[in-house]
């Protein structure tokens, strides 16, 4: 492979391309600063972010776009045809060579790439492939790869994609078909599910394969996940996570990232888009208590229409949502940590999932007080509500809004929840 000589045009590329990826939420926060100041030779170079797996562990990806020239004109991105900005796209063999490079020098793991719409969406596909083939076959690379999937990519492709990287992802946007036509309109919501379910399919085919053949190569092993923006169309939370659940279990999503609105100007002057919704700044906690009522869906058992209903379509701002369920459903209340099966347990507020397995685990062979209960990790200050241990209370779940005012504006601690994997 080629070396790379010319440095000042690449850093000038790595700092446009990894500040326009930094809008993708579907791997986690980019340009995390740090020492580094985007120089080479440093800790931190430009466009490197750090993403939780799902057992915890923090990784660094290089987070960059192919490309930043894109044909299409979503209102709420930065990189839209109709923006004034400066337009620069890599070769394959600068990215093989970038990304080799920042692995041996440890400041990455891996390499999330996405890129705009500068041709059709095979050609753009098949490079995005190019890069990751070339870097598995040719340099060798074992590290961690997700590649965005280009809306309209064929199914060929897409499988090819998979057989290269560890996760794929077609972003869904926003959350209907309404808002797509309002805010992107060349994009559809038909077009990006056809994709989503040809991983699905692929995925199983794969699994079925390697049943069979233990050595059948495999096919995007960490998954698919989505990205849904927050608060630049008018949907409420109650669509959004309807949606999410139907994600999940439809296209067996690994995740769903939502991402706050930024408002971004109209020309990269700051003019607002008259599509967009005039926010004095991004939505976050909105974004956090989506995240929250998702931590919910995936592994306390909750379905979407558990979490919000029809009289209630927005996640209460003030009050982890957990917490909202079980002072709208105080007739559930106390459960008694000694008796209470797991689903039950997983509906306490200050209850994890993992403290949860240890209730059920330990009071095999002893019954639990509430000193056990804090030393396994329960939230007491909020699960002193809603449990009893073998018939001794702490408190009285008999009045929501005193409830409700001393457990106000924490952060949902009971819920314990990592924010971002890739
Ligand atoms: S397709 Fe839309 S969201 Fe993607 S880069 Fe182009 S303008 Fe941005």
């Amino acid at each position: 492979m080629s070396s790379i000589t010319d440095f000042g045009a690449l850093q000038e590329k790595i700092a446009v391309l990894a500040g326009a990826a930094k809008y993708d939420a579907s791997c986690a926060t980019s340009g995390s600063g740090g020492r580094g100041g985007g120089r080479f030779g440093q800790c931190l170079p430009a466009g490197v972010c750090h993403s939780w797996t799902e057992d915890g562990r923090c990784v660094s990806l290089l987070k960059v776009l192919f490309s930043n020239v894109c044909r299409f004109d979503c209102a709420y991105c930065v990189n839209r045809a109709s923006a004034d900005t400066r337009r620069l796209s890599f070769s394959v063999e600068e990215l093989v060579e970038l990304t080799v490079q920042f692995y041996r020098r440890n400041y990455i793991e891996g390499l999330f790439l996405s890129s705009g719409i500068f041709a059709d969406p095979d050609i753009v596909m098949e490079k995005l492939i190019a890069t990751a083939r070339a870097l598995r076959r040719e340099a060798g690379f074992a590290g961690y790869i997700h590649l965005k999937i280009i809306p309209g990519t064929g199914e060929k492709l897409i499988r090819e994609a998979g057989l290269w990287a560890d996760r794929l992802s077609a972003n869904i946007e926003l959350p209907t078909e309404k808002s797509l036509a309002a805010l992107a309109p060349q994009k559809s919501g038909k077009v990006i599910f056809s994709a989503m379910r040809d991983v699905r399919d692929t995925s199983a085919e794969n699994a079925e394969d390697r049943k069979r053949l233990r050595s059948a190569p495999v096919f995007a092993p960490a998954g698919q996940s989505t990205q849904l923006i927050v608060g630049a169309s008018s949907e409420d939370d109650r669509r959004i996570l309807s949606l999410s659940g139907a994600l999940y279990r439809r296209f067996g999503m690994r995740r769903v990232y939502y991402s706050a609105f930024i408002p971004v100007g109209v020309n990269g002057r700051g003019l607002p888009d008259p599509r967009l919704p005039d926010l004095p700044g991004p939505p976050l906690v909105r974004e956090h208590r989506l995240y929250q009522a998702d931590w919910l869906l995936r592994f306390y058992h909750f379905s979407p229409e558990e979490v919000l209903d029809e009289s209630s379509p927005f996640l209460d701002p003030h009050l982890d949502p957990k917490t909202a369920w079980a002072l709208k459903h105080l007739d559930f209340f106390p459960i008694d940590i000694n008796r209470a099966p797991y689903e039950t347990l997983l509906r306490a507020p200050g209850i994890g999932a993992k403290t949860a397995r240890r209730i059920i685990e330990t009071r095999r062979r002893r019954a639990l007080s509430f000193d056990t209960l804090r030393r396994m990790g329960a939230v007491l200050k909020r699960a002193r509500y809603f449990v009893t241990c073998s018939g001794a209370r702490l408190d009285h779940p008999d009045d929501a809004a005193r409830i409700r005012r001393l457990l106000s504006d924490s952060d949902g601690a009971g819920l314990q929840l990592p924010l971002f994997d890739f």
